[in-house]
């Protein structure tokens, strides 16, 4: 129905094609001079720019894009008007590490049982419902980084998303993540039994470099690799590791992805995976428990992201038992560090790692607060700063005109109560409401 309207409405080649392949479909309707303009007035605008909040703010927008935001103001002619005078707005939220294709795996046996009995279609139908999770709880952008052996479903996930036929946030996507022969689940099988791997198996520079032309042909926006393994402390105190793969894998993984346009995230929990990943030049240190003060220094210099991942860290020690508990005391420790030093935080939470159903991502932000973030900071970390991680700094993370309408709103004050971010009652992505509960 829908590419027969287009067809009737436009003519050409181009959109016959686009309408047959359904690209765009929504921003050519949105781009055209009857655009909706739709005027938010807001109670209180964080717009992730300023240090204060904007009182009684107006934001215009037309189609998919800001206009203009002011203190007060009168709406245009024929505009929309919704009314959140009586709410805080800001801009949508970004979590930088998920998993859409995981629903939880405290346990080897949650893991294994979801890739031994779940079929990709299946899992990438949870997946649509977990995006849509996502949204709801007000997260307009997400980098989802990796699939745990769903191949490359995260691409069509993306795709499906980005021409309106089911909803969620903007998706930047990994695919398949690498280790070497032997370094990630599922281990532990018969070896009579040929089981599924999470991830592509990768040995030696050739195959590195073959492995990320090929995921990046398929649909790569970011390389994600396994920095380290047996997360154990030693006598000093520091948790260490061991490390996946040479210097010159880890290396020839990062210039090729580079080399191709695109970035790389490194999967390290120990101190010696976090040392491993920043000689090899990563963008950003997923996790990172084990930075100690020098490692801290050195990703402060080199400008490389650190996404903690406290929500899952803390929602799977009690089930791992073990290191894990010490692990999660350690990190607020080198969180708390890392603010000092000025160490780039954005947020991640490993939403896939915990059940979709069972937590908010927004948890992240009380957890930025209660670790010393001021909740200016923690929001900054959740909006502006994945912004700049995703290279998307002139389309989102903040309010401004010429951004996308990517925008949220919740019905307190969380510059007082940072827990309001875990009741978002306003959600618009690229102008279109997509949930409206303030009242
Ligand atoms: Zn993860």
């Amino acid at each position: 129905m829908r590419w027969r309207r287009e067809l009737i409405a436009l003519t050409g080649v181009t959109v016959f094609i686009s309408a047959l392949f359904g690209a765009n479909s929504r921003a050519q309707e949105k781009g055209n001079a009857t655009a909706k303009k739709i005027a938010i007035r807001a109670g209180r605008l964080i717009d992730g720019k300023s240090d204060t909040p904007i009182l009684n703010a107006l934001i215009v927008i037309e189609g998919d894009k800001i206009v203009s935001v002011s203190a007060g103001g009168t709406p245009p002619a024929g505009a929309e008007v919704i009314d959140l005078s009586k709410a805080t707005v800001l801009p949508g939220f970004a979590d930088v590490h998920t998993h859409v294709l995981l629903n939880g795996d405290i346990t080897a046996a949650d893991y294994d049982e979801q890739i031994l009995k779940q079929s990709t279609p299946y899992r990438a139908i949870l997946a649509a419902r977990n995006a849509r999770i996502a949204l709801d709880n007000g997260f307009t952008s997400i980098r989802d980084v990796e699939t745990e052996g769903a191949m490359y479903a995260d691409v069509d996930v993306k795709t499906a998303i980005a021409r309106g036929e089911v909803p969620g946030p903007r998706m930047q996507v990994a695919t398949r993540a690498m280790a070497p022969t032997g370094m990630y689940p599922l281990l532990g099988y018969s070896w009579e039994l040929k089981v599924p791997v999470g991830v592509q198996t990768v040995d030696g520079v050739e195959g590195a470099r073959k492995a990320v032309r090929e995921q990046v042909m398929y649909g790569a926006d970011w390389i994600k690799y396994y920095s380290d393994r047996r997360y154990h402390f030693e006598d000093d105190g520091v948790l260490h590791s061991m490390v996946n793969f040479t210097d010159e894998e880890a290396k020839a993984i990062v210039e090729e992805t580079h080399r191709l346009g695109k970035k790389v995230a490194a999967h390290c929990i120990g101190s010696d995976g976090i040392a491993a990943a920043l000689r090899a030049g990563v963008d950003t240190i997923e996790h990172g428990d084990g930075f100690t003060d020098a490692l801290l220094d050195e990703a402060a210099k080199k400008g490389v992201y650190w996404v903690p991942t406290i929500t899952v860290g803390a929602y799977v020690a009690p089930g791992r038992g073990g290191n894990w508990v010490k692990m999660v005391d350690l990190e607020k420790i080198a969180f708390q560090k890392a603010l000092k030093k000025n160490v780039k935080i954005a947020l991640g939470t490993d939403a896939g790692g915990f059940d979709w159903k069972q937590l908010n991502e927004a948890e992240e932000f009380v957890y930025y607060a209660n670790y010393g973030m001021t909740p200016m900071q923690a929001i900054r970390a959740g909006t502006v700063v994945p912004a700049e991680l995703l290279g998307w700094s002139d389309r989102v993370g903040t309010v401004e005109a010429g951004k996308w309408a990517d925008i949220v709103a919740v019905s307190g004050d969380p510059l007082k109560d940072i827990t309001e971010l875990k009741r978002v009652k306003f959600v618009m992505k690229a102008g279109t409401v997509y949930k409206n509960e303030v009242h």
